[in-house]
């Protein structure tokens, strides 16, 4: 594992033939701060991957990267791709200094744990050009969200969210669909209380069980898998099931939640046609009453993906305002 990430050159895109970046229809520049992430979440590959070590870099070297591809590739924003960001505060607030300082002027996001947040960090962001905090809460369910083990509290996401609507910072949660125990009345009230915390947009997602993270030991000891994680092409899927939480009552709750938050999926081996098709069926079914506005934010999506490019999505759900 290497331990000083400021002994590696810069990320060489150029090489790869790169001329241009496609984030959610943006040319925004992928910026890696950091690699790792100490935390326990059961269901996380990082852990795995990065052994619970988080190895930060340094603050002056970050802007110095940002300011060579602005040049070379005509970015305006740019996307924070760490797991944990904000992990050293006092190292995030310096980078925040930095880009206000060198007047870079560039926008960008990022994702965030909710206890690594302070006032003083937002309002550092909100400065420096922040525009939106991806922020995972995985349920609101209690017993669920104990089990995930993420080693913060629901009350420190919903001051987090607070303080970044307070400085005009878009936040973005992430929600899982069939944790440990998970059940579909479970997902139903989660997805009920989510209402309540305020956040601009809600993404939902199956769990895909991970070898050797704790929530893949407890799905083989209590379901079944259906698909395993090299098989299940995207998060859109259902992976497995369990006596108390079947695969059809897991599509269940996924569609109803993705139409009702008006985040249609996707399938991209589909073509737009069939995407249409099966979206339509799938409003009738849980959402008939908004028909209208429907139809109206899929036609705003459509024009908008055929000018851009199919390639806005995140995780495979196309975000609407
Ligand atoms: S805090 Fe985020 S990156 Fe860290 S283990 Fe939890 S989900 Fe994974």
């Amino acid at each position: 594992m290497i331990k000083d990430l400021d002994s590696l050159p810069f990320a060489d895109y150029e090489t790869l033939g790169v001329k241009r970046f496609n984030f959610e229809g943006k040319n925004q520049y992928p910026l890696i701060t950091s690699r790792g992430c100490p935390y326990n979440c059961c269901f996380c590959y990082s852990q795995v991957l990065s052994k619970h070590s988080w190895r930060g870099r340094k603050p002056d070297l970050l802007i110095e990267e940002l300011k060579s591809v602005i040049k070379k590739f005509d970015c305006d924003s740019f996307v924070v791709c760490d797991d944990n960001f904000t992990l050293d505060i006092a190292r995030a607030e310096k980078f925040c200094d930095l880009l206000t300082n060198e007047k870079l002027n560039l926008k960008w996001t990022c994702m965030a744990r909710a206890d690594k947040i302070t006032e003083r960090l937002v309002k550092k962001m909100k400065l420096s050009g922040c525009e939106r905090v991806q922020i995972g809460v995985e349920s609101l369910v209690p017993e669920i969200f104990k089990e995930v083990d993420k080693g913060e509290s629901i009350d420190d996401i919903k001051t987090a969210v607070k303080l970044f609507k307070k400085y005009g910072v878009k936040t973005y949660s992430f929600f899982i669909i069939g944790l440990p125990n998970d059940t579909f009345e479970g997902v139903m009230k989660s997805y009920k209380l989510s209402k309540e915390i305020g956040f601009d947009f809600n993404s939902w997602q199956n769990l895909m069980p991970i070898p050797r993270t704790r929530a893949h030991d407890w799905v083989k000891k209590h379901g079944k898998i259906i698909r395993d994680y090299k098989n299940q092409s995207s998060v859109l899927e259902i992976g497995f099931e369990t006596p108390e939480f079947t695969k059809e009552e897991r599509e269940k709750a996924f569609n109803i939640i993705t139409i009702k938050e008006k985040a249609y999926p996707f399938d991209p081996k589909k073509s737009y046609l069939q995407n249409g098709f099966s979206t339509l069926n799938l409003i009738l079914k849980y959402d008939a009453y908004h028909l209208p506005l429907h139809i109206y934010k899929i036609t705003r999506k459509a024009i908008s993906m055929l000018i851009k490019g199919r390639n806005q999505t995140l995780s495979h759900i196309e975000f609407v305002d």
